[in-house]
């Protein structure tokens, strides 16, 4: 069993660590990829990484939301591309110094559903963030590429929308040139736009949204997609399962690593095959995309 896309230095994780990882191993757990999302938890995310290291690989990247949240921050509209560039320069730095340290680079990719939800936002300030993203997005793949390390993409779009998918797709095509590797980590776009995914020789990341009463779209993507291109993850501590959403005596309610069998067992339904299969067949696939 392995967990793809999981952000450890995110509390509640971050101090149940120990109590986490334990029964993540004792459900027979092999790895998980921690992922970072800002310039603060690259830090805490390689410590993690150093004190857990037979299990768990470290992602560095900037999540596509980071511009935005930090103009929110900032709280004015003017100078977001140089503020935004001195970021990406700055994460820049950093990478290039741990980069002997890191399994991935991610999470990083385009969201456009956070931007639509700004909105005291002017639409040229959308833009500017939406531009950002983008040339963020493609020095993540440029520093994959040019260091043989596989990404954790994101890609979110408003309801109804391609727009974010179409440009995720593309950017990979031009700045991967065939040699960027990884996982689409929680695809919920249109079904369409799988082939292509899997024509980019990406995996796709499924979680506990195939568990969820709402996931048909989800499971439906996941039957349509073949088992050597599986992977599973929590994104915790975001979406945790069903069975943790339904019961009314945990009150604080997250995802944990050892979340990932529950997956397993509803997608081995979907796939239909044995879950002991679908879960050697896919930390194969975890083997060859993140270890190699
Ligand atoms: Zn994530």
């Amino acid at each position: 069993m392995h967990d793809a896309h999981i952000h450890l230095a995110m509390e509640p994780l971050k101090s149940k660590l120990p109590k986490i990882i334990d029964t993540f191993l004792e459900k027979d757990g092999k790895y998980i990829l921690t992922q970072s999302t800002d310039l603060e938890d690259i830090n805490t995310s390689l410590e993690i990484g150093k004190q857990y290291s037979n299990t768990i690989g470290v992602a560095l990247g900037l999540h596509p939301t980071f511009f935005e949240e930090n103009t929110i921050e900032k709280g004015n509209h003017t100078n977001i591309h140089k503020n935004s560039k001195e970021l990406l320069n700055k994460f820049d730095t950093i990478l290039e110094k741990k980069i002997h340290q890191i399994t991935a680079i991610g999470e990083t990719g385009l969201d456009y559903y956070q931007i639509s939800l700004q909105k005291d936002f002017p639409s040229n300030v959308k833009k500017e963030i939406k531009d950002i993203q983008k040339e963020s997005f493609r020095r993540h793949l440029q520093i994959a590429v040019e260091n043989n390390l596989p990404l954790s993409i994101h890609a979110r779009d408003v309801n109804g929308s391609d727009e974010c998918v179409e440009d995720v797709i593309n950017i990979v095509a031009q700045e991967g040139k065939g040699l960027a590797r990884g996982c689409f980590h929680s695809y919920t776009g249109d079904i369409k736009y799988l082939q292509s995914i899997l024509d980019l020789g990406f995996c796709v990341g499924f979680n506990a949204i195939i568990t969820y009463k709402s996931g048909e779209d989800v499971r439906t993507l996941l039957k349509k997609t073949p088992v050597d291109r599986i992977l599973f993850e929590t994104d915790g501590p975001f979406l945790p399962p069903q069975s943790v959403r339904k019961n009314k005596k945990i009150k604080n309610k997250f995802a944990q690593p050892g979340d990932v069998k529950e997956i397993i067992e509803v997608a081995a339904g979907v796939k239909n095959i044995s879950p002991g299969e679908l879960e050697r067949e896919t930390d194969k696939n975890y083997e060859r995309v993140f270890l190699k």
